[in-house]
């Protein structure tokens, strides 16, 4: 992460839109460029506020860059690759925020107060995208699983089909505002104006607001889906249901679903990557003279492998191919097979005569190569 927001705008992660917006208009107060002329430091930093503001405003974008740590495309190999259907695009955007880059402190002011140039145009507008998080079995993380999930999100309105509006009626003034597209807010000695959300600012109506979704024109609503978890995924991955976001606005497209995936782990396989890891316990006889041992695999075959005579504890054995699937290609990691030496029963008498026997055998030491 490379700069943290809240930290610039001096407010708590979570702080609401109210205070992040009062906490903005007081640093840009300080810093802005047309009353600090000449003064770079205070020119940076104002940028370094507009750039937090500008991400932390939009809820779409305080939510990615919460999950995320950073607002823009995802850093390669952080996704789940070929989860993304054919023909669709990363659910991500940049942000700009040149609109007040270059306005002068007075249209700068009339910007953040009026919120005229920038919440005007309310035109088509993505619905946001959703995060559900799941947990699933090390043996479905291997081998891939459809599941059907329950979400909330908001769909189109099913009243006026998603327009926000009752009939076919035709413009009339926006009684909420009465045309001005405007609604004034009084704080103390200062009066601001918000864009009307009754109208969108633009002081017109088309027929009637519909009273199901009082003109959002989507409702909160719950779906069932099913999902499609590809092979080879693993605790972290993220899979993208497209279109299974919130619904957009105005005729928007819908948002994304981004699914994030947590894997329990295996009793005795563990895994690291696309390779799997497993001990597997051999006996003093099988170790001295070598042998063939059968071993369990995550695919639930078993494979044999060959210990070859005068094998020591902690020696590892590959076996290709058996690791887990490689995510959105045809290819398995490796399975590493690692032995552990197992000391016969101790307190049989026959043993320990045995055992007795058998250190002669040893070299007089052997530890002599760790004395320096
Ligand atoms: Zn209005
Ligand atoms: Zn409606």
């Amino acid at each position: 992460m490379a700069r943290d927001y809240y930290e610039i705008l001096g407010v708590p992660k979570t702080a609401s839109l109210a205070e992040i917006k009062k906490a903005y208009r007081k640093l840009a107060r300080k810093y802005h460029p047309d009353l600090n002329p000449n003064d770079k430091a205070a020119e940076a930093k104002f940028k370094e506020i507009q750039e937090a503001y500008s991400v932390l405003s939009d809820p779409k974008k305080r939510a990615q860059y919460d999950q995320f740590g950073f607002v823009g495309d995802f850093p390669p190999g952080a996704g789940a690759g070929p989860s993304r259907g054919p023909g669709s695009q990363a659910g991500f955007e940049g942000f700009e925020f040149s609109e007040y880059g270059t306005s002068s402190f007075q249209d700068f002011f009339e910007n953040l107060f009026g919120g005229f140039r920038e919440e005007r145009a309310a035109g088509p507008q993505r619905g946001e995208d959703l995060n559900y998080s799941m947990t699933i079995s090390f043996a479905d993380a291997i081998n891939g699983l459809q599941a059907r999930i329950k979400i909330n999100r908001l769909v189109p309105c099913s009243v006026c089909g998603g327009s926000g509006f009752a009939g076919q009626g035709g413009e009339r003034i926006c009684p909420d505002c009465r045309g001005q597209g405007r609604s004034f807010i009084q704080k103390g000695f200062m009066r601001f104006s918000t864009t009307c959300s009754t109208c969108q600012g633009s002081g017109r109506l088309r027929g009637q607001v519909c009273s199901s979704c009082r003109g959002q024109g989507r409702i909160p609503g719950n779906e069932t889906i099913t999902v499609r978890i590809p092979k080879g995924v693993d605790s972290g991955s993220k899979v993208r249901v497209p279109g299974k976001g919130n619904a957009g606005v105005n005729g928007g497209p819908p948002g994304d679903l981004f699914i994030n995936l947590e894997v329990t782990p295996h009793s005795f396989f563990k895994r690291e990557g696309h390779n799997i890891y497993l001990k597997v316990p051999i006996t003093v006889p099988e170790a001295t003279l070598g042998a063939k041992i059968e071993v369990p695999t995550i695919y639930g075959e078993k494979k044999t492998i060959r210990i070859p005579p005068g094998t020591k504890s902690g020696q590892k054995f590959r076996i290709k191919g058996e690791g887990a699937p490689v995510l959105g290609r045809n290819s398995r990691g490796d399975m590493f097979v690692e032995v552990v030496i197992l000391p016969p029963p101790h307190i049989d008498q026959r043993v320990r005569e045995l055992m007795k026997e058998l250190e002669k055998y040893y070299e007089a030491d052997p530890r002599s190569n760790l004395t320096g």
